[in-house]
């Protein structure tokens, strides 16, 4: 039986060698042209030929998002584009709309294609047709449950990717206006600003100033607030069910985010893996509660399985807030070691409790002793932005370039 692919989304450099350090197998991003996700850092012409380079000397495979609703002003220019990604040496590329499907099946013939989610596959009679135009992948619609995915897996044997981990869309796979509406900024070239997160009230046109609220409870709503997808729980289904990747959303999520998922999903895949060899059946294998722990360390605005057993009610929506509280925040990320060095995210001062996050589902405690600027000055507080050399007890002498300190805000 396969362990799927980690796939981990790389809104940039250091976002990716982030994802790559915790073990992401392959990594997707979007060139500043083409790519949804519009403001997620991205990457210019020598960006892409630097993660391509630094990515295939760890093993790790990039897949460029090609993937907007193109309008015919779009066109222009992305022959050249998509040569010199194949040029590049992208192991595939990203498309969503139909036209620039074609278009890459004509210029670049021998670069492997996955459909994007915005594609909307959600049936086996859909993936065929992909499959018979030339898609190597498919990446589900999010609407889906396990059933279907078994079903289109059953029919076809075209590569199937999944989203397991992140924010959701509240519209139909992100197809959806509010953002154009209210901002200009149009979702479906990458540039959503989110408005279905706000709070909403009513007003009665003859009534200009007058807000009744919308109210489902007496907490009132945030209408269109989904909480975030997390299937880490039901990896094994999805590996029993013959998923070729699991996709991690979150191009636009910070460096701390990135890396925390990736190293849960990525000790997950691998607890899995031996559980396989070990002779498990995967449909009957359960996570340790260790895992799901861990994944509730991370900032999410709650967690759902979306369409994964059933149709999802209105337990899958967050009404009383914007987000959910966070127990634990980014302290920083290890420069390089002996001395420790740390790029400081948030504020840290001695005394503060930390935690190491290796590549093991257990992290690692420690608490804050002593800080040092790099020209040697004594602190007792690190300012996010900064560079500090940092001691604790006990030390961290088996600490490794690039990987994290969180720090818990529970109880401060
Ligand atoms: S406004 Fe919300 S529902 Fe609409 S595209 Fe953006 S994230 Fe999706």
């Amino acid at each position: 039986m396969k362990i799927p692919e980690l796939l981990a989304p790389a809104g940039n450099f250091d976002k990716m060698i982030t994802a790559i350090h915790y073990g992401a197998d392959a990594v997707y991003l979007g060139g500043e042209q083409y790519s949804l996700r519009a403001r997620a850092g991205n990457f210019n012409h020598a960006d892409i030929e630097r993660a391509i380079a630094y990515a295939h000397d760890h093993n790790v495979k990039v897949y460029i998002t090609v993937n907007i609703f193109a309008h015919n002003r779009d066109m222009e220019g992305l022959d050249d584009y998509l040569r010199f990604l194949r040029a590049a040496g992208a192991d595939a590329l990203i498309i969503a709309d139909p036209g620039i499907f074609h278009l890459a099946r004509r210029v670049v013939p021998d670069l492997p294609l996955h459909l994007s989610t915005q594609a909307n596959i959600t049936n086996f009679a859909a993936a065929a047709f992909w499959q018979a135009q030339g898609a190597k992948r498919l990446n589900l619609a999010r609407e889906l449950g396990l059933k279907e995915i078994r079903e289109i897996r059953q029919h076809t044997d075209v590569e199937l990717e999944i989203f397991v981990h992140g924010a959701l869309c509240i519209s139909y796979s992100g197809r959806c206006m509010l953002s154009n509406y209210f901002t200009g900024r149009d979702a479906n070239q990458g540039d959503c600003a989110h408005p279905c997160r706000y709070s909403y009230q009513l007003v009665e046109e003859k009534r200009p100033g007058q807000y009744f609220p919308v109210e489902e409870d007496e907490r009132g709503t945030y209408i269109f607030n989904s909480k975030d997808l997390c299937l880490l729980t039901r990896l094994p289904e999805l590996v029993a069910a013959g998923a070729d990747s699991i996709k991690i959303e979150g191009r636009m999520k910070t460096i701390g985010y990135v890396g925390s998922v990736i190293r849960v999903y990525r000790a997950a895949l691998d607890w899995i893996k031996m559980q396989i060899f070990s002779g498990h059946d995967p449909e009957k294998i359960v996570l340790p509660q260790s895992f799901s722990n861990e994944i509730k360390k991370i900032g999410t605005r709650g967690q759902t399985e979306n369409f994964f057993d059933a149709r999802p009610s209105n337990k899958g929506m967050l009404y009383d807030t914007i987000r959910t509280c966070q127990g634990y925040v980014p302290a920083g990320i290890v420069r390089s070691v002996n001395p420790l060095l740390l790029d400081v995210r948030n504020p840290i001062e001695c005394g503060d409790r930390l935690e190491y996050l290796g590549s093991s589902i257990e992290s690692l405690p420690c608490t804050v002793v002593a800080m040092q600027t790099q020209k040697g000055e004594s602190i007792s507080r690190a300012n996010p932005g900064t560079q500090i050399i940092l001691q604790t007890e006990p030390a961290l002498d088996k600490a490794t370039v690039h990987s994290l300190l969180r720090k818990n805000m529970e109880g401060l």
